[in-house]
């Protein structure tokens, strides 16, 4: 099982993997309740109630168990959210649009209608799945130009030999701290899409093959605070 992926975990209350590209989604999903998007670079976070595939957006958060939420990547940032206290669990896709047009803001803000903002910000584990990482990812003057205008800091980008390197994991992990994320609470499984060969990369090869990030509650426990 946990060849097929770069992270996988499974305890009494949650089920989290980031796969590789040995993970068959058919064989894996295959008899299993769960939603996934069509993803458009957005800001757009769905409560997700019952299975769906038809919607169009860029994060899942839901309270309901047995039921996995799906983003997909190929050097975008997959983000994962789960909140004990509040009995909610989110996935997020997060690439420099989505962190620049602030997703996580979006995604913090839904979470509210499931517990409070002292629960959402203390008491959610978060994880950054891999991506394409900052000594692979080269962007234009536009990309650095709409960072600065958002308000983010220099050091997400690098210089070298005339070129510009954004560092979307470094962004993202600056958002999560803006917003009020625990610094804490926050694991980031530093794998690069470009360089890992068991990882896909949009950049590298063009591929249409996406890598699968999920997260399923099993429990339906709910420590009230
Ligand atoms: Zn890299």
């Amino acid at each position: 099982m946990t060849e097929k992926f770069a992270f996988y975990l499974k305890d009494n209350d949650f089920e989290i993997g980031f796969s590789n590209r040995y993970f068959d989604f058919e064989k894996f999903f295959s008899g299993k309740k769960f939603s996934i998007l069509k993803q458009i670079h957005s800001d757009i976070v769905h409560r997700v109630e019952t299975p769906f595939s038809d919607k169009e957006g860029d994060g899942l958060i839901s309270d309901k168990k047995e039921l996995y939420l799906i983003i997909k990547t190929a050097d975008c940032y997959p983000v994962i959210f789960y909140n004990k206290k509040g009995g909610f669990i989110g996935a997020v896709h997060a690439g420099w649009r989505g962190t620049y047009k602030n997703i996580i803001k979006s995604f913090k803000e839904k979470a509210l209608e499931y517990a409070s903002l002292k629960t959402v910000l203390n008491d959610t584990e978060v994880i950054v799945g891999p991506g394409i990482c900052g000594n692979c990812y080269e962007v234009k003057d536009d990309v650095v130009k709409l960072f600065k205008e958002a308000g983010f800091e220099d050091n997400i980008f690098k210089e070298e030999k005339g070129k510009i390197f954004l560092d979307v994991r470094k962004a993202i992990n600056f958002t999560l701290a803006k917003e009020g994320f625990l610094p804490e609470n926050i694991k980031n499984i530093n794998l690069c899409t470009f360089e890992d060969p068991t990882l896909y990369s949009y950049r590298k090869d063009k591929t249409k093959k996406r890598l699968y990030n999920f997260i399923k509650k099993i429990n339906n426990k709910k420590i009230l605070d």
